[in-house]
């Protein structure tokens, strides 16, 4: 099991196989490069931009929608372009990966923007289709310019059922991510049988390595780790979020419960 942690600080820790660090986070505002870490940037949320052209923000009814940033339109050709951009100097930098986050759309009506409403009917495909394809060719198109050796990875909305939701089709996003990293987050973690449910479900439909996110800021430890015995038997790595302290603190009891998800 790989065990990694996610943080604000652009430093390796060392006690962990593995180390995130939202070098572009959706405030817009990017960061330092973080050398030996997995650079995490966020592609369509954008707060910055999203308040200051407005034209780029996605459109949409707002119906089933999951978001707490501004997304951008995922059909803006200048912000693609502007964000691959950051996103091959990033990977020119002694980084351990490329990670994606806010890759996909927040809710079912998005992007209905004159630019999406066009391509859609010139796609030919279902609206469904359509937002899933063009979610996944901007991964391609990243993948493809990063070094072969880079490797890139994916935030997934924990949704592993619902691909016309947030237009985030597994199967064919399988094809550019090394691993995905589905945030499974809770404030207590008092009851995480629902943890157990979706990291089966992703199990069941990836072929790639599944990484599950645990917040560690707020929940008492013996409900975290029971948060880590509840996903361990189905994950292939654990990343603990937001408290570094407490996660490398812990690492010795994590360990454990991770043995004892084994040998259920
Ligand atoms: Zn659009």
């Amino acid at each position: 099991m790989d065990l990694g942690v996610l943080n604000n600080h652009a430093k390796k820790i060392d006690d962990f196989d593995r180390t995130f660090y939202q070098v572009k986070p959706v405030s817009g505002i990017s960061k330092e490069p973080a050398p030996g870490v997995h650079n995490i940037v966020s592609c369509f949320g954008n707060n910055e931009l999203g308040k200051k052209e407005t034209e780029l923000c996605a459109v949409g009814s707002g119906e089933g929608e999951q978001r707490l940033w501004q997304c951008i339109c995922p059909s803006a050709e200048s912000y693609r372009q502007e964000l691959k951009e950051y996103i091959l100097n990033l990977s020119k930098q002694e980084v351990a990966g490329i990670h994606l986050d806010c890759i996909g759309l927040p809710g079912p009506s998005y992007c209905s923007c004159s630019r999406c409403q066009k391509l859609w009917q010139e796609s030919g495909l279902t609206w469904e289709i359509w937002r899933c394809k063009t979610v996944t060719d901007f991964i391609g198109e990243v993948k493809s310019i990063l070094p072969d050796t880079m490797p890139l990875s994916l935030s997934l909305y924990p949704d592993p059922v619902h691909p016309e939701r947030f237009g985030l089709d597994l199967k064919s996003l399988e094809q550019y991510a090394d691993f995905f990293l589905v945030p499974l987050y809770d404030m207590t973690y008092k009851s995480p049988y629902w943890m157990e449910v979706l990291a089966n479900a992703f199990r069941r439909r990836l072929t790639k390595p599944l990484y599950v996110e645990i917040y560690m800021k707020g929940p008492k430890e013996k409900d975290l780790l029971a948060a880590v015995q509840a996903v361990a038997a189905h994950a292939d790595g654990l990343v603990f979020a937001y408290d570094t302290k407490l996660s490398r603190e812990l690492l010795p009891q994590i360990k454990m419960a991770i043995e004892n998800a084994r040998t259920l």
